[in-house]
Parts: structure tokens; C-alpha cells; sequence
């Protein structure tokens, strides 16, 4: 076992390896061609029967994991939708795991449940949700999701007199779900997860937003219960649903409305870009990322819920064993499907906190711009075609056909001066550029762009 003085010495090394891999980022191939045999060979080794020295480990798992690791967190990663993180963020996330605080409740660590109700709060002001809204700090996207999908499923079901807690699902009323066809893949497994079945898919224009006619004759004189889930952001093109308008048919028809804002809802932060969200505020609730757009290590998401009551109780729990704070305005643990976790408020406090409210702006607007100045540059490259209007910080690309379009993609990625991912789009193959991260400058713009025309040319950059 290490002594007090010797973790200093291995927070000390570990510290330099990080610095080292950052400092690394700029000049790192992207995603590098690896030898999984190699990396594989390095890792998997017998599992040890006694114990080593931490400082060798650590050490050789920096470089055994090195050759497969990408520049994920760097300027130059464009894939999916990503994000890296903050220095504030970086540094808070150390000590999250340092202080290492179990934050389901408030009673045993009163420092991270305070920080998560302050961090929740700034949150809410920042995407203009209604005071008073509850909210959770969840895994992700996906579970902040299932989260707020639980409570509506509970909340639909109590209006038609069914109890789910006490008579679950078996014999409740149907619950209608409807979502548009560009709704992202993991609010079908939400809803997979919580027994709901597949939704109801009504159709999406070539943007991908949920089309304002079809989810009106859909709902034209509905009854029962209804959820309808709505986009803040295509994962593609960026688009926004009208959310102005949904909500208001949604309303009519007594639907709850779920309003999918993975990294989209994060526009309202943005005063430029705020008027995309138009209506936000009117859904009953919101899932959101941190560790995408906010540039907060994963994992963290957030959800919101516009009806307190329903989501604590879909998510509540009571055990003898645990202390719940008498006059505590909230228990962490009943507004999150985890039990134990970590506490994911620090370094999303930390990241508000150090960027600020015009912080946050000028990122989500430098994101925005650079995709602009990507879309541009690489429209102009023979071939090449725009497929989306680019609204927020998403570009999808294509050339003449298909295979024209792979080939291109396939030159990019081996290239290593970037790294982004393929799509279809309307039947056709198309490349989707994500800029998401707060590094991402102008230059690697340009050198994604180059990446591009010379992959155009045919010639793989060296
Ligand atoms: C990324 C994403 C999700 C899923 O989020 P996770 O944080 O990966 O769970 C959901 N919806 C949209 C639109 C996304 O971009």
C-alpha cells in the first residue's frame, strides 16, 4: 500500500501524463490506425496474483492504452457530437473523483448537493426553463430520457386514474407516444426501457423536424394518454422542431411533451441563437448533455422536469437505512434512476462558473461560426454538396454519389488531420461534421477543410 506521501507522487506523475497527452492534442493523429493485436497484447495480460506498485501501473497504462486512444477532446475530432472539456471542468472532474462523495443524498455530503442544486439552478436560467422546474444529474442524453420519460409515463397514466407505482403496466390504459422520424435513436430505447413499446413515427421534412401538420392530424381530437417527444437539435443537420407550435398542439391534446436537447437546448444559452428554441419553455420536460456542448468530462447529462411531484415520484425511494434531511428542499437520489453515484455537479459548476453566462454564448457562437466557415469551405470543393441548412454547429456533406461520398470520408479519416463520421441521409450516404469542442480553431478548420481537398484530389495527407 502507498503512504499519504507517496499518492502525492502518484497524483504528481498522473498529473504530468495528463498535461503531456493535452499538450499531445494538436499534433496527434485523430484517430490513428491501430493494431488491435498490438494493443490487445499490451493490455490483456494474466491478471496479476500479487500487487504492483500503482506508480508502474499507472505508467504502463498510459502507454499501453496510448496507441488506441483518439484525440477525442481535441480541436480536430468532428465526429459525432462530442465535446471535450474545460480546464475548470478537467480540474473539478479530478477532484470529484478525489473527494469521492457517494451524492445520491444530501445528509452524509451536504457540499455536492448544494453544488448540484446551484448548478441546476444556473442551468435552468441559462436555457430559459420556467422557475421551479426539478431536475436530475444523470449519465447522459439517453438516461435523462428515460428519467423524464418515467415520470411522464406515470404522470399520463395517474390522469387516467391508474396508479402505475401501486398496478404497473399490466391492464393500464395505453399510453399513445408519438415522435418525429428524425428523433434520436435513444429516446426509442427510453421508451424500450420503461416498456413502452415503439412510438408512433409521424413524418419529418428534409431538415429533420417534426412536421407541425402531420402531428396536428395525428392528435385531431385525441383522448387518453399521450406523450409526444420533440427535438432541439437533429443529430445531423442541427434542426430545430418548431417548438412553439408543437407545444401548443400537443397541449390541445393533453399530451406531455418531451423536448430532446442534447446539445440543441444549449442555443437558448446563446442570445443570438435563442429565437431556435422559441416555445422551449412550454414542454413539461427536457434532457439535456453537459459533456457534450458544455465541455464537461462524461459522464453527465441533465433532466428537467416541469412537474416536480411526478418526478419524484417516479424516481423516489425510501429505506429505513437511509437518511433523508428533514427540511432539505431536495434529496439528490429522488429525482435520479441511479442510487449510489458520483457527484456530477462539481465540474458542471465548475465549467458555468469559470466560462460564465457570456462564456457559454461565445462558445455555442464560435462552434456555430466554425461549422459555417466548414460548410463553406468545403462546398466549394468540386463535387461536394451542402445537404443541410446550417443553423447551429452541425454540417452534412455529400459528393456526386454514394461511393464517391465513402471514398472521400474514408481518405479524411486515414488521413489523421481529422476525424468525423458518415451518415444516411434521405437514402443516400452523406458526411456529418459536428463542431462541438471548445479548442476547435480556426486553423483546424482550415486544416480540416484541407483534409478535404486533398482528399478531394485523391492524395492521402501525410
Ligand atoms: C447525443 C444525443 C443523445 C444521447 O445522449 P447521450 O449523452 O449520448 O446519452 C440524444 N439525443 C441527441 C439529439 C443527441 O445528440
Amino acid at each position: 500500500m502507498l503512504r499519504v506521501g507517496e499518492t502525492r507522487e502518484l497524483l504528481e506523475l498522473t498529473a504530468e501524463l495528463a498535461a503531456s497527452f493535452l499538450e499531445g492534442l494538436d499534433e496527434r493523429r485523430v484517430l490513428p490506425p491501430v493494431d488491435v493485436g498490438e494493443l490487445r497484447a499490451a493490455l490483456a495480460r494474466p491478471l496479476p496474483d500479487d500487487p504492483c506498485d500503482p506508480r508502474d501501473v499507472i505508467a504502463a497504462l498510459a502507454a499501453d492504452a496510448d496507441p488506441g486512444l483518439a484525440a477525442m477532446p481535441g480541436g480536430r475530432w468532428f465526429g459525432f457530437v462530442i465535446g471535450g472539456a474545460v480546464p475548470a471542468a478537467l480540474a473539478a472532474d479530478w477532484l470529484t473523483s478525489t473527494w469521492d462523495q457517494n451524492a445520491g443524498l444530501f445528509a452524509p455530503t451536504p457540499a455536492a448537493a448544494v453544488v448540484e442544486e446551484v448548478a441546476g439552478e444556473w442551468l435552468r436560467d441559462l436555457f430559459g426553463l420556467p422557475e421551479g422546474v426539478s431536475f436530475g444529474f444523470v449519465t447522459g442524453c439517453q438516461m435523462a430520457h428515460f428519467t423524464a420519460l418515467a415520470a411522464a409515463r406515470a404522470h399520463v397514466l395517474r390522469d387516467a386514474g391508474w396508479d402505475l407505482a401501486a398496478d404497473g403496466l399490466y391492464g393500464a390504459p395505453r399510453i399513445r407516444v408519438v415522435v418525429g422520424a428524425k428523433r434520436h435513436a435513444t429516446v426509442d430505447r427510453a421508451l424500450r426501457f420503461l416498456g413502452l413499446g415503439a412510438p408512433e413515427v409521424l413524418a419529418a421534412d428534409d431538415q429533420g423536424r417534426l412536421s407541425v401538420e402531420a402531428l396536428a392530424a395525428a392528435l385531431e381530437g385525441h383522448r387518453g394518454p399521450l406523450i409526444a417527444c420533440a427535438q432541439a437539435g437533429e443529430v445531423n443537420t442541427g434542426a430545430f422542431d418548431d417548438l412553439e407550435a408543437v407545444a401548443a398542439i400537443a397541449k390541445r391534446a393533453g399530451a406531455w411533451l418531451h423536448v430532446d436537447g442534447a446539445f440543441g437546448l444549449w442555443a437558448a444559452a446563446a442570445p443570438a441563437r435563442r429565437h431556435l428554441v422559441r416555445g422551449v419553455e412550454l414542454a413539461d420536460s427536457w434532457a439535456t448533455d453537459a459533456h457534450k456542448w458544455l465541455n464537461v468530462p462524461y459522464d453527465s447529462g441533465i433532466v428537467f422536469c416541469a412537474h416536480p411531484d411526478s418526478h419524484r415520484a417516479a424516481m423516489g425511494i425510501q429505506a429505513e437505512y437511509l437518511v433523508h434531511t428533514e427540511g432539505a428542499d431536495r434529496e439528490p437520489l429522488d429525482f435520479n434512476p441511479e442510487f449510489s453515484r458520483r457527484a456530477r455537479g462539481f465540474p458542471v459548476y465548475a465549467a458555468l462558473r469559470s466560462l460564465g453566462r457570456s462564456g457559454v454564448a461565445d462558445l455555442v457562437e464560435r462552434c456555430c461560426a466554425h461549422a459555417a466557415a466548414v460548410a463553406e469551405g468545403i462546398s466549394l470543393l468540386p463535387g461536394a454538396e451542402l445537404v443541410n441548412e446550417v443553423v447551429l454547429n452541425q454540417v452534412l456533406l455529400r459528393f456526386e454519389d454514394d461511393e464517391r461520398t465513402q471514398a472521400v470520408l474514408a481518405r479524411v479519416q486515414a488521413g489523421g488531420e481529422a476525424w468525423l463520421s458518415g451518415t444516411t441521409w434521405d437514402g443516400r450516404a452523406a458526411i456529418r461534421v459536428s463542431v462541438s469542442n471548445w479548442q476547435t480553431s480556426e486553423r483546424d478548420v482550415e486544416r480540416l477543410v484541407g483534409a478535404f481537398r486533398a482528399a478531394v484530389g485523391g492524395a492521402v495527407p501525410a
